[in-house]
């Protein structure tokens, strides 16, 4: 017999339930929480904050989890973005290698709602 478990999500440190029919279905200990598995990244892209943006130039810098900045040109960003990005907004993307170094392509934000803090752990 199962009882439900209480595990603390390893990216925002919410404690959340495991409950006996998730353990059976999913065999492995989840790290993460419902809400931030919802909000995991599609494979292969990364998640990062806007650190800085040219708007004349039109290019910037992404901060990624790991600290290390990544270069981006407003041509990584969706057709359907139209408003430029601002410092601190959560984006999406992937990563290519460019002749002149890694850079974001495929960019896309994500809305956060009602809030421009960066996720917890940031
Ligand atoms: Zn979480």
């Amino acid at each position: 017999m199962r009882n439900d478990r209480l595990l603390a999500c390893a990216s925002c440190s919410i404690n959340f339930l495991w409950t006996p029919a998730e353990q059976q279905a999913d065999h492995e200990q989840p790290s993460l929480c419902p809400a931030c598995r919802h909000l995991l990244p599609v494979q292969g892209r990364r998640r990062g904050l806007v650190k800085f943006y040219n708007l004349r130039k039109h290019w910037g810098f992404i901060t990624q989890p790991d600290g290390v900045e990544l270069f981006f040109h407003r041509s990584a960003l969706a057709a359907d973005e139209a408003t430029p990005l601002g410092e601190g907004e959560l984006v999406e993307y992937a990563v290519e290698q460019s002749p002149r170094g890694p850079q974001a392509v495929a960019l896309r934000r994500l809305a956060l709602t009602g809030t421009t803090d960066p996720p917890p752990g940031w």
